[in-house]
C-alpha cells in the first residue's frame, strides 16, 4: 500500500537523453507522451548526467520517450510465473 491515494492508472511517459559515455539513459525529469513529443519543434539542450558526472548535449533527435507503464509491465512479464 505504498501507492499514494488519488493517483490513477494514467500513463506516465518520460523523456530520456542518452549518455554516450556509459550508454545509460539520463532522466530529464520531463513528463511527456509520444504524441506530444512528436509535435515539439527540434531543440538542442544541455543536461547534467548523473552517470558520468558531466554535461551532455541532447536534442530532439537523440532523446526518447519511455513509457513507464510499459517498462513496468515488461518487468512483471519477465518474472517467472508460478506453475502448478
Ligand atoms: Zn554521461
Amino acid at each position: 500500500m505504498s501507492r499514494p491515494a488519488g493517483e490513477g492508472p494514467r500513463v506516465v511517459s518520460k523523456l530520456f537523453a542518452d549518455c554516450l559515455v556509459t550508454g545509460q539513459m539520463i532522466d530529464t525529469g520531463i513528463e511527456i507522451d509520444e504524441a506530444s513529443f512528436a509535435l515539439l519543434p527540434a531543440f538542442v539542450g544541455k543536461i547534467f548526467c548523473p552517470h558520468c558526472a558531466s554535461e551532455h548535449e541532447w536534442s530532439k533527435e537523440t532523446a526518447h520517450v519511455v513509457d513507464q507503464n510499459k517498462t513496468q509491465s515488461r518487468a512483471i512479464r519477465e518474472m517467472p510465473a508460478p506453475r502448478r
